[in-house]
C-alpha cells in the first residue's frame, strides 16, 4: 500500500459517514470539504466510493473540475467514457 492510499484510507474513515448502497463520497481537494451518501451520478464509474472534485465554495459555483475516483482500497479508478 503507498502513503498516498493510506493517507486515503484514513480520510475515508475520518468525517465520512457509512457508505449506503448506491451512493458515494465527495470530497473537494482544495479544502477537504467532505460530504457523505451523495447520490452517484451516471458516470461514476463501477466500484468506485470516493470521488475528489472542487466543491461549489472553491469554485464559486458549482461542483467542478476534474473528478478523480478511489475504491473501497484508495486505488484510483480509471473512468470509463461512456460516449
Ligand atoms: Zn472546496
Amino acid at each position: 500500500m503507498t502513503p498516498e492510499q493510506i493517507k486515503l484510507l484514513g480520510l475515508r474513515t475520518s468525517g465520512f459517514k457509512p457508505l449506503m448502497a448506491e451512493r458515494i463520497y465527495l470530497r473537494c481537494p482544495r479544502c477537504g470539504t467532505k460530504r457523505s451518501n451523495m447520490t452517484r451520478s451516471d458516470i461514476d464509474p463501477e466500484g468506485a466510493v470516493l470521488a475528489e472534485l472542487l466543491c461549489p465554495r472553491c469554485t464559486g459555483g458549482d461542483f467542478g473540475g476534474d473528478t478523480e475516483y478511489f475504491d473501497a482500497d484508495g486505488a484510483h479508478v480509471v473512468r470509463t467514457e461512456h460516449e
